[in-house]
């Protein structure tokens, strides 16, 4: 299978005042097209550090990032933002939605600024599938946190991303609506190839992925197929 992340070397140390904080070490892992990864670890190994620079959103000290074919080092930040818009999906644990738009607007105004026609029929489209038909004009603080999280789902399904990193997806969520939030996710993998790379602490969900990357102390402790996708 074609890798569609590789990650060889990386090191991140972060400076305040006179105090270092290596975060992460001699990270070198691959993530193959169309496959469900996970990266599990204790709260401070590592996690958000290390998908923020995957995603080309936070730059490593040493080492290389190649995200769908392209080497990070080697783009600008206008580059890895044009690559992010095109490829790359998000989700956080804390949606992330802009309080001053309605769920419609979350998703289709991203999609205007991208230069998308038909945005808004388009976004109301992809929240109707996300069970949110009846919730296209609320904003935010008017819907549940699993209404949010699904208005964050379809915005990060907008740009039909080949990745999509998620942070935590379900931390805010109660088990039921997280179950609901984790099938569309796997829904999406499943339907349209997206690679999906979750961190999380949820040892159940990450186990229904293919792969577990396991970090402590911004090390790999190991990185081992599931043991029934084995
Ligand atoms: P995790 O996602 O596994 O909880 P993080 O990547 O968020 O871990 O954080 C790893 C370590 O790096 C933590 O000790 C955290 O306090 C520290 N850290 C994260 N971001 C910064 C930053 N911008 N400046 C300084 N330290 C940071």
């Amino acid at each position: 299978m074609p890798k569609i992340l590789k990650i060889n070397g990386l090191e991140k140390t972060y400076t305040s005042g006179s105090k270092k904080l290596t975060v992460l070490q001699n990270i070198s892992f691959d993530v193959e097209k169309g496959q469900t990864f996970s990266i599990v670890g204790p709260s401070g190994s590592g996690k958000t550090t290390l998908l923020g620079i995957c995603a080309g959103l936070d730059q490593p000290d040493a080492g290389s990032v190649e995200l769908c074919g392209f080497d990070l080092n080697t783009l600008n930040e206008d580059e890895r933002a044009q690559l992010r818009n095109k490829e790359v999906g998000f989700i956080f644990q804390n949606f992330q939605l802009l309080p001053t738009l309605t769920a419609l607007e979350n998703v289709s105004v991203p999609l205007e600024l991208q230069g998308a026609k038909e945005a808004a029929t388009h976004a109301k489209i992809l929240l109707e599938k996300v069970g949110l038909k009846d919730r296209l004009h609320h904003y935010p603080s008017q819907l549940s946190g699993g209404e949010q999280q699904r208005v964050a789902l379809a915005r990060a399904f907008s740009n039909k991303p080949s990745i999509l990193f998620a942070d935590e997806p379900t931390g805010n969520l109660d088990e039921e609506t997280g179950e609901k939030v984790i099938q569309l996710l796997f829904e999406l993998n499943k339907d349209a190839g997206t690679t999906l790379v979750i961190i999380s602490h949820d040892l159940d969900l990450a186990n229904r992925t293919q792969q577990i990357l396991r970090l402590k102390g911004g090390r790999i402790l190991t990185n081992e197929p599931t043991a029934h996708f084995e």
